[in-house]
């Protein structure tokens, strides 16, 4: 090696390293997951260039992944034909973390290791994992097409820095070596990898593969010394999953696909797939991620799905086959409509794109349709993405009776924080003579629920919906009616109970309001410029005023949205 030069990790790399080393200690297996799904990925890539340029296979358009052991040095080796990486990527890929928002994340980790490995996992772990089972970590590695002496060789032992280095390097892809820690020397075993490859890579096309080693018998069926021969056997299944048909799949088939794809460590809720034929031909998998990302709301965060064409890679985060409130679901989409080499430009013309956008919002909104039969796997999902769902109406009017469906909410039927009432459930429940939903926002639970502007529904035994989330006003500004019913803000505007009022009651009422008629001269003229008008409410059993907007004002959290914004 020539002209090595030690570089520092970046301060975030650094964190991770430490926190991931300490957290994970017990699922320290999934480091091989990660290698591996790196390694497809890698291939993947160069399938995808070698497209327009053949030359880039260098004679070797054999795409796979080969895993040895080597008991001796404790180490194991990761090889791949892949893409491959050159000085600056490799810089860039191991010693940095580009995501926006890591800063940030980083700092809500709080050194108690479940909790840290659960925020990890939401993170995704990739690379680095290599260090929770090895205490040096050698890369070598060349971009295809390039040519052998611009190999590059990369180490570290996973504390502040790493070292990289100019090598000669006859194949193309990368090779990783872990050399093991004392108590990871079981991952020295052939069968103990073999048995991690099926359990994590059987979904994955590229074959992985591991030395056989078998020598020739004599008569008596004994070895022959020195005979050896070395050959590679494919230890997972090889085949790209959503292609195989859904009955050849298990649960766990699905789950272990979906942490590749999704690059994430945890299980999904649910999933979705699809082989569509006809008009537009296309196989879908969608899944629903049991957890957030760290960067749901940045703005640059990661989504869309995984594309391929005709079975090869096109691109990650193709986000134009979703709407943004749909950004959370994960997949993979293959089709034979778009041509292999389509670009991000291209797809947002697309007019079949366009189509299968469509299609697939309506399987991910049956989807969870489906998913809500389960009580308590919906409330994960809502509690985790409830609040994107409910920039749906605002986007996808066409869906927004489907959106409004899937909407859980908080309302004075529990009292509860736990947004889980269905507006199916409250028309269900809706008193006799009741035309319209009732809602009030706030700017925190506890301000809705405690609203006097709530006294006389409670009075009267009328569920109100509780909504203190940021999105709801503009929520509720795009929901028009549900079921037939529409919504009424019982902070606005004059509020006619209809049918559920007797006539006695607003008689009195009337004469209330007339016999009062100094007072709010009064009060009015005590105010000022302060109000519009001042008048006499039934609204009220205990409290003895309140404030209410007009019906068409803008809202107390849409005005505050506004202010921030300079408006
Ligand atoms: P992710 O896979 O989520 O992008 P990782 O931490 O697993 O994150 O990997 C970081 C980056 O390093 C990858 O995006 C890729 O660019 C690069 N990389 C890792 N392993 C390989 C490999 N075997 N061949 C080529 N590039 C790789
Ligand atoms: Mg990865």
């Amino acid at each position: 090696a020539t002209q090595e030069e030690t570089l520092g990790f970046q301060t975030e790399v650094k964190q991770l390293l430490h926190l991931m080393i300490h957290s994970l200690y017990s699922n320290r297996e999934i480091f091989l997951r990660e290698l591996i799904s790196n390694a497809a990925d890698a291939c993947d890539k160069l399938r995808y260039e070698a497209l327009d340029n053949d030359a880039l296979y260098e004679n070797d358009s054999e795409l796979r992944v080969e895993i040895e052991v080597d008991a001796e040095a404790n180490s194991v080796t990761l090889r791949d034909t892949g893409i491959g990486m050159n000085r600056d990527e490799v810089i860039k890929n191991l010693g940095t973390i580009a995501r926006s928002g890591t800063a940030e994340f980083l700092q809500q980790l709080s050194g108690e290791q479940q909790k840290d490995a659960k925020l990890i996992g939401q993170f995704g772990v990739g690379f680095y994992s290599g260090f929770i089972v090895a205490d040096e970590v050698v890369v070598r590695t060349r971009r295809a097409g390039e040519p052998s002496e611009a190999g590059v060789e990369w180490r570290s032992k996973g504390e502040g820095e790493f070292t990289i280095a100019e090598i000669e390097r006859p194949a193309r892809g990368t090779e990783i070596v872990l050399y093991l820690k004392d108590d990871a020397k079981e991952f020295a075993d052939d069968f103990r990898l073999k048995s991690l490859i099926r359990k994590y890579s059987d979904h994955i096309d590229v074959p992985v593969r591991m030395p056989k080693v078998e020598s020739a018998k004599d008569e008596d069926g004994n070895p022959i010394e020195g005979s050896d021969v070395t050959t590679w056997e494919t230890v997972n299944e090889a085949t790209a999953l959503w292609v195989r048909p859904k009955s050849d799949l298990s649960d766990d088939d699905y789950k272990a696909f979906y942490k590749h794809v999704a690059h994430d460590f945890s299980d999904p809720l649910t999933w979705s797939h699809n082989k569509v034929e006809g008009k537009l031909e296309y196989t879908s998998l969608l899944y629903v991620p049991g957890r957030a990302p760290f960067d749901l709301y940045e703005r640059d965060g990661a989504r869309g799905v995984k594309l391929y064409v005709q079975r090869v890679f096109i691109m990650d985060d193709a986000e134009q086959f979703l709407p943004l409130y749909l950004r959370f679901i994960k997949g993979v989409v293959d089709t034979k409509d778009l041509s292999l080499n389509v670009s991000r430009e291209l797809l947002q013309q697309d007019p079949q794109v366009e189509k299968m956008k469509s299609a697939l919002t309506k399987r991910s909104l049956d989807m969870l349709k489906k998913l809500a039969k389960d009580d308590a796997a919906y409330q994960t999902f809502w509690n985790t993405f409830g609040s994107v769902l409910k920039e749906g109406p605002a986007e996808d009017y066409a869906n927004r009776d489907k959106i409004a469906g899937l909407l859980r909410f908080a309302t004075t039927h529990t009292d509860s924080t736990t947004q889980d009432q269905s507006l199916a459930a409250y028309v269900e429940r809706m008193q006799e003579g009741q035309q319209k939903i009732y809602y009030i926002v706030a700017d925190s639970f506890n301000a809705a629920k405690n609203s006097p502007h709530l006294e006389i529904f409670r009075k009267k035994g009328i569920e109100v919906l509780l909504l203190s989330d940021r999105i709801d006003e503009w929520l509720m500004s795009h929901l028009t009616e549900f079921d037939g019913k529409s919504f009424v803000d019982v902070a606005k505007g004059e509020l006619d109970l209809g049918e559920i009022e007797g006539e006695e009651e607003k008689k009195a009422q009337e004469e209330t309001a007339k016999a009062k008629e100094d007072l709010l001269k009064r009060v009015k003229e005590a105010l000022g410029e302060e109000v519009q008008e001042v008048k006499v409410t039934h609204r009220l059993t205990d409290s003895p005023a309140c404030v209410v907007l007009p019906e068409n004002e803008m809202g107390f959290q849409m005005r505050r949205i506004m202010e921030a914004a300079g408006q």
